[in-house]
């Protein structure tokens, strides 16, 4: 079958690889698509260290083909998930306490594991979330990753319905926490990117206030339009894009990053003490995360704007990814049989 597999040269080659059999608690996917995330270019330029030889993909959707003897949790015919968080330790305090995302002895699909932007993958049963039906797979496909991201992020925030959450950057992530924000957690959302056609995106899809960092005094409009904003959610993979989120929250706030800018952000410990504002981090989600933010996807709340491509246009998606070439995600269609 094929695979796009990371080389020794930071390159991805289309790859022919036989899976091994399965073992107790695997399933075997059939892959139908699987999106290209930003964090698949660092994985194959080896920033997160040399893994050459593995199967890129962790926005990995599938029909389940067949299982172990002793799976229970999938059926064959399911269609489910290959996502980054692939498979947790499920002894740990963070396995053990909802935070599975932040086990320490984690695999990573399309890192640590072979991932989804294959014909075929072996996944843990248990830890593939099952996509519901009404669900487009592409759509899906984005969730898996962008998507549980973000709203994992809202939730973290605490916001409540009516409340004003200032999101930065509105790209892939934040185009969609800006819908999991308004249409999930009925918030009023406050959009600062530095793009206006991002902008005039997030306009249409009902951003209630739009400011450009570029020429707005963002934290300025911020505080005098809404008091401050009860809490930021930063997408933008920028130093400035943090500390302009500390300075746009009223007391009391909270700032959540997803972003991960290799940088430092400044944090005045006053503002930090007096206005007991807090700053926390989010990773992915959980597999209940994904479930839920699978369940909103297919029920139209929110909706993942996606291109399928074909496996051949990989390296060439990520040339695109770096000039910065599309908006939406791009989702390599694995469903050979259905050009046939
Ligand atoms: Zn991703
Ligand atoms: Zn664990």
């Amino acid at each position: 079958m094929k695979a796009a597999t990371v080389t020794k040269n930071k390159d991805v080659a289309i790859q022919d690889k036989t899976l091994r059999p399965l073992k107790s608690g695997e399933a075997k996917l059939k892959m139908i698509c699987c999106g290209v995330c930003h964090t698949d270019l660092h994985v194959k330029n080896g920033d997160f260290g040399d893994v050459s030889g593995v199967t890129l993909g962790h926005e990995g959707i599938g029909v389940v083909t067949e299982v172990a003897d002793d799976v229970t949790s999938l059926k064959v015919g399911d269609r489910a998930s290959v996502a980054w968080f692939f498979e947790g330790c499920g002894h740990c305090e963070y396995c053990n306490s909802g935070r599975e995302t932040f086990c320490r002895e984690v695999k990573n699909a399309g890192y640590t594991v072979d991932g989804g932007m294959a014909e075929e993958c072996i996944v843990t049963a248990d830890y593939a979330v099952k996509v519901p039906d009404g669900l487009d797979s592409a759509a899906a496909s984005s969730i898996t990753c962008a998507g549980v991201t973000t709203y994992k992020a809202i939730k973290v925030s605490k916001i409540q319905p009516g409340q004003w959450i200032a999101i930065y950057g509105l790209g892939g992530l934040g185009n969609l926490a800006l819908q999991y924000a308004k249409n999930v957690f009925n918030a009023k959302v406050i959009a600062v990117d530095i793009n206006d056609d991002q902008l005039k995106l997030a306009e249409s899809m009902g951003a209630d206030l739009v400011l450009n960092s570029a020429r707005d005094k963002v934290e300025d409009i911020i505080q005098e339009k809404t008091g401050g904003a009860h809490a930021a959610v930063v997408t933008a993979v920028a130093k400035s894009a943090f500390n302009s989120a500390v300075a746009c929250v009223r007391a009391g706030g909270r700032i959540v990053a997803i972003a991960l800018p290799n940088d430092s952000m400044d944090l005045s410990i006053p503002r930090l003490v007096l206005d007991g504002i807090e700053v926390v981090g989010s990773l992915v989600g959980t597999r209940e995360d994904l479930k839920e933010a699978f369940q909103f996807g297919a029920e139209g709340k929110v909706v993942p704007k996606v291109a399928l491509r074909p496996i051949e246009d990989i390296n060439a998606i990520f040339d695109e990814m770096l000039a910065g070439k599309f908006t939406g995600r791009m989702v390599i269609d694995l469903n050979t049989e259905s050009k046939h």
